[in-house]
């Protein structure tokens, strides 16, 4: 099978995943409960927003023609506040003190800010003039009634809740949460609470898969450490299959007992792709078996951190429910020269921060894929072209924050 390009890989991953997801039937859940969850529904507004002909300033409301010249002298007719209505008209050489989320009073076009009046008695002098709807947001400028706000397959945070909230929902209706099934493999890995031999590697791999997943908002099932052996792999492969997605980490190499392709193809899967031309993370398998999408991450463990980041985070967006799943990444300046050999894309672990005026990346000292430690040093990872061989400090480059 041919090693896909980095952006082969993702075109791939999300062509798959758009192609074979099944969004299960939806569920209602309170409006707290349904932050970082992705909305199944469109959002409409109840009625115009603002409802009114709204001020956003204290002052006063005026007819914008009685203060082309200025200063100006009104009649100060009476007083309007938040949540109240003034009755009457507002006339000619007229005004009405309004405060801010007050409703603009008939008449009146425009709100002068207090700042700018002087109050004598009965009397207002207006010093500067106002434009048309100045100060005011005119009712049904930001929605009308019946209008989509946001639209089913958005990711709820806090701008959808307060959407929500705004036009009276107290529930919401979003997709089920993936289940993804997390399989950690290898001969001489063992529970993190156990005390490892001398040559033996504590299962750190499933718990930044777990935290991983579940920062996607999905829910975990951590399924317990696969052996390098065929017919337990076999059984834990095929209990995973059972989840929405399988992540298995580790055994998708070239060696002697990497042996998760071979059980995965003995139990009909599909294969999409199982190599990618990146650093860290080649040997990423991904396909499908038994209607189930399946990635095998190498089991290095900045491996199996940069390849969830880079496409399972995308693929969880898109098995949530959301409509697209970019992969965002940061622009900054290259804080010193990077010579490296060509030939992989790379994600390499640096540290980003500001020097006041600009974000400057730097790459951390690392001794590679399974250097934890070095990653811990590093806020971010600095991406870096295939074909790049030397990069100057000074240089825009791409970020992905971690
Ligand atoms: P593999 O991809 O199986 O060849 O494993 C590559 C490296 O990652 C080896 O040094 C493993 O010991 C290490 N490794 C594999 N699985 C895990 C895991 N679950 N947690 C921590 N390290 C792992
Ligand atoms: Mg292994």
């Amino acid at each position: 099978m041919p090693v896909l390009k980095f952006e082969q890989a993702r075109a791939s991953v999300i062509e798959r995943v758009r192609l074979s997801r099944k969004l299960g039937a939806p569920e209602t859940v309170s409006l707290l409960a349904s932050a970082g969850r992705v909305l199944a529904e469109p959002v409409n507004a109840d009625r115009d927003f603002p409802p009114f002909h709204r001020a956003t300033r204290d002052g006063y409301a005026v007819r914008s023609a009685d203060v082309k010249q200025t200063p100006a002298r009104l009649r100060l007719k009476g007083q309007v506040r938040a949540g109240s209505f003034f009755s009457e008209t507002v006339g000619a050489q007229e005004c009405v003190e309004i405060m801010t989320g007050a409703p603009v009073p008939e008449g009146a076009d425009a709100v002068v800010m207090v700042e700018h009046t002087v109050l004598r008695g009965e009397w207002v002098q207006v010093n500067r003039s106002v434009a048309p709807a100045e100060n005011v947001v005119v009712r049904g400028s930001e929605a009308r009634q019946g209008d989509c706000l946001i639209p089913a397959g958005r990711r709820i945070r806090y701008g959808e809740v307060a959407m929500m909230a705004a036009v009276g929902k107290q529930a919401a209706l979003v997709y089920r949460q993936p289940r993804v099934a997390i399989l950690p493999t290898g001969d001489e890995v063992v529970e993190v609470g156990a005390t490892p031999g001398p040559y033996q590697i504590r299962n750190s791999n499933s718990l930044s898969l777990q935290v991983q997943v579940a920062s996607a908002y999905c829910v975990p099932l951590p399924l317990g450490i696969a052996p390098d052996r065929e017919d337990r792999l076999r059984e834990m492969i095929t209990e995973g299959l059972r989840a929405d997605l399988l992540v298995l980490s580790g055994g998708v190499s070239v060696g002697k007992y990497d042996l998760v392709e071979k059980v995965l193809g003995e139990l009909g899967a599909e294969f999409f792709f199982d190599g990618v031309a990146i650093q860290p993370g080649r040997p990423l398998v991904f396909g499908r078996a038994k209607e189930t999408l399946f990635f095998g991450l190498p089991g290095n463990p900045l491996s199996t951190m940069v390849t969830f980041e880079l496409f399972v985070r995308p693929a969880l967006a898109l098995l949530s429910g959301e409509d697209g799943s970019p992969l965002i990444f940061l622009r900054a300046r290259l804080a010193r020269d990077v010579r490296r050999r060509p030939g992989l894309a790379a994600f390499l672990p640096a540290v980003l921060e500001s020097n006041g005026h600009d974000t400057l990346v730097s790459p951390v000292e690392w001794k590679g894929s399974g250097d934890v430690a070095g990653l811990n040093r590093a806020n971010c990872y600095l991406a870096i072209p295939a074909h790049a061989e030397e990069l100057r400090a000074g240089e825009w480059v791409s970020v992905l924050p971690r």
